[in-house]
């Protein structure tokens, strides 16, 4: 067993930090109050290779590891909190799922936009009467000629408000066995957006209305049955959220560290006082904590998706270490850490909704019970 990165990993996270601190770190504190998606880091990411670490070369992509793809998160996110979301939707999103069971045409024209950091993909699963019982969705897939009928509404996209394209989880027919997904073109006729909203992140999203939305056959990405394989490379995306949770931490952490061996008050350091110093030994010990959970579940996927379990243990660790260790580092930093003079605040929020989006801690704490049992426990009544 080996707790440090190889020579190639290790040059790898250098050059992704260089990048990272040269182009991303001027204008970090903007970029995390602005509205919209930050196409100009998507582009200079997509000409860095950021983008597709983990995908096929053959696809476009870099033919690296999830591991690869988590360090370049770390990296981007010590730099700009922000920015690590450019990362996670050029990686670790839908863009996995769908490298990974697209068709040739469907990769043509999809994932090229989405490889030069010109268009994005959401994934569209929850919707108002299917959050964490996903498998309770209603949009429907009906049959039409050579295609289908889609019906239905979706809450709470990621990107929904600029994505170019939707990875829609839909029902061809009853029980979680009729649940697969359709690409949706949001420019294709009878797609609506709802009311906009945003999230306590600032992240904008709109609901998404499906009326008599007309797919081809060649724009099905997993038929009926298709629900197991989708979950499977949705584990990717936790991971994703899981290196986020935790970047975030660590970027609150360190800039309390700083502040704290620089601050003075009653004529000493901060750092001298020794219930400062406890609270930063509790979040050093959930940072390097989470930071095993993380590593174990990404570097046994290899280049794979990631083992469910491994993957619910990091991400319930992660998220709760991650919105703890922010709160904390805010809390050292007093009345310019609640400001957004400083980016903890952003850190905060952002942090808090990983522990509702992807799957709910307390789901995941469902999903861990099973293997502690080794048995399911339906949830349904
Ligand atoms: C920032 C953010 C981004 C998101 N992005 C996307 C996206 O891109 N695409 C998408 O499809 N969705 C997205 N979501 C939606 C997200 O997946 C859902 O919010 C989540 O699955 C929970 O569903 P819900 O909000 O309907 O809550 P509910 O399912 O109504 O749950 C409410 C509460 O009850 C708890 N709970 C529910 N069932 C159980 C149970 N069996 N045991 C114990 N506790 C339970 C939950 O953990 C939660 O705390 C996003 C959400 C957020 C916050």
């Amino acid at each position: 067993m080996d707790f440090r990165f190889t020579d190639e990993q290790a040059q790898f996270r250098d050059s992704v930090r260089r990048f990272a601190e040269r182009h991303l770190a001027p204008g970090a504190r903007e970029r995390a109050h602005q509205a919209g998606y930050p196409w100009e880091v998507a582009r200079s990411m997509a000409a860095q290779g950021l983008l597709g670490i983990t995908l096929r070369e053959a696809d476009g992509g870099q033919g690296g590891s999830l591991i690869d793809a988590v360090i370049a998160i770390e990296q981007v996110a010590a730099a700009c909190p922000r920015s690590a979301d450019v990362v996670q939707a050029g990686n670790f999103g839908p863009i996995r799922v769908l490298a990974e069971y697209a068709s040739q045409e469907q990769k043509d024209r999809f994932l090229k936009p989405l490889l030069k950091g010109e268009a994005v993909i959401s994934v569209g699963m929850t919707e108002p009467d299917a959050g964490s019982a996903v498998t309770e969705l209603k949009t429907s897939a009906t049959p039409d000629g050579d295609g289908y009928r889609i019906n239905g509404s979706k809450v709470f996209t990621t990107h929904s408000a600029y994505a170019g394209v939707i990875l829609a989880y839909v029902r061809f027919g009853p029980g979680v066995e009729g649940i697969g997904s359709v690409l949706i073109d949001m420019k294709a006729k009878g797609v609506r957006k709802g009311k906009a909203s945003a999230f306590m992140s600032g992240e904008e999203w709109t609901e998404l209305v499906f009326e008599d939305v007309r797919v081809p056959n060649e724009m099905v990405l997993l038929g009926a049955g298709g629900f197991k394989k989708q979950i499977a490379g949705f584990n990717v995306e936790r991971i994703g959220n899981t290196a986020r949770s935790l970047a975030l931490g660590r970027y609150a952490y360190e800039r309390a560290r700083q502040w704290a061996m620089q601050r003075r008050q009653f004529g000493k350091l901060l750092c001298e006082f020794q219930g400062l110093q406890w609270k930063f030994a509790d979040m050093k010990l959930k940072l390097d904590a989470g930071q095993l959970l993380l590593y174990r579940a990404a570097a046994n996927a290899d280049r794979g998706f990631p083992s469910a379990e491994e993957t619910a243990i990091a991400k319930a660790y992660c998220n709760q270490a991650g919105f703890e260790v922010a709160n904390e580092a805010l809390q050292v930093m007093g009345g310019l850490g609640y400001s957004q003079e400083e980016l903890l605040e952003y850190c905060l929020r952002r942090c808090r909704g990983w522990m509702i989006a992807g799957g709910s801690i307390e789901i995941l704490k469902n999903r861990i019970a099973e293997s502690v049992f080794e048995r399911s426990f339906p949830q349904r009544a």
